[in-house]
């Protein structure tokens, strides 16, 4: 066929293809190599997927009846809600939305989620700086016995050495005034 696209013609046309932006004869073309090529098909249904993503996070709370008034004010209060920063009253206001709308309730789940893989990750960061602690108290401590051992025999010397002057020089003494 004449006007048969390449696949690297196609990648670069399939985003504006997913989203309706080539002309009439262009869209045509594209659409006939997606028919025949699996692999072009599979990109244009991965970006296709993510583009509708993006739609329905842009769209969602436009076309949604529970993103009303209310639910602005729970997204607003929610992370000093979920930092015990709120009284007991603003707390009980905060469940009660996110127990009757279900975008309340996604926004809490996600933020308690992101939560806890901070915390995840920070309990993985604490636990090896404990261990590094640790290792290093080790280290010093092998050290510390190394260096007593080390110093041990020449401590040692040292003392013999001082012993023996005293009787040398107490021995010297009594030989002179005795
Ligand atoms: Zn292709």
């Amino acid at each position: 066929m004449q006007n048969q696209l390449t696949c690297e013609q196609v990648s670069a046309l399939l985003s504006f293809y997913a989203e309706d932006k080539l002309s009439k004869k262009l869209s045509e073309y594209v659409r006939q190599h997606l028919e025949s090529c699996p692999e072009c098909m599979e990109k244009y249904m991965k970006m296709k997927n993510m583009l509708n993503k993006f739609i329905d996070i842009q769209t969602r709370e436009i076309d949604n009846p529970y993103a009303t008034k209310q639910y602005e004010d729970f997204k607003s209060n929610l992370s000093a809600y979920v930092d015990n920063e709120l009284n007991d009253f603003e707390n009980i206001k905060i469940k009660k939305i996110a127990i009757s709308n279900p975008l309340a309730r996604q926004d809490l789940e996600n933020i308690y989620t992101f939560k806890k893989l901070l915390h995840t990750s920070f309990e993985k960061t604490k636990n090896e700086c404990k261990n590094d602690y640790s290792k290093s108290v080790i280290n010093q401590l092998q050290h510390e016995n190394n260096e007593v051992k080390n110093t041990d025999p020449f401590f040692k010397l040292v003392i013999s050495f001082f012993v023996m002057v005293t009787f040398i020089v107490a021995g010297i003494i009594s030989i002179l005034y005795f």
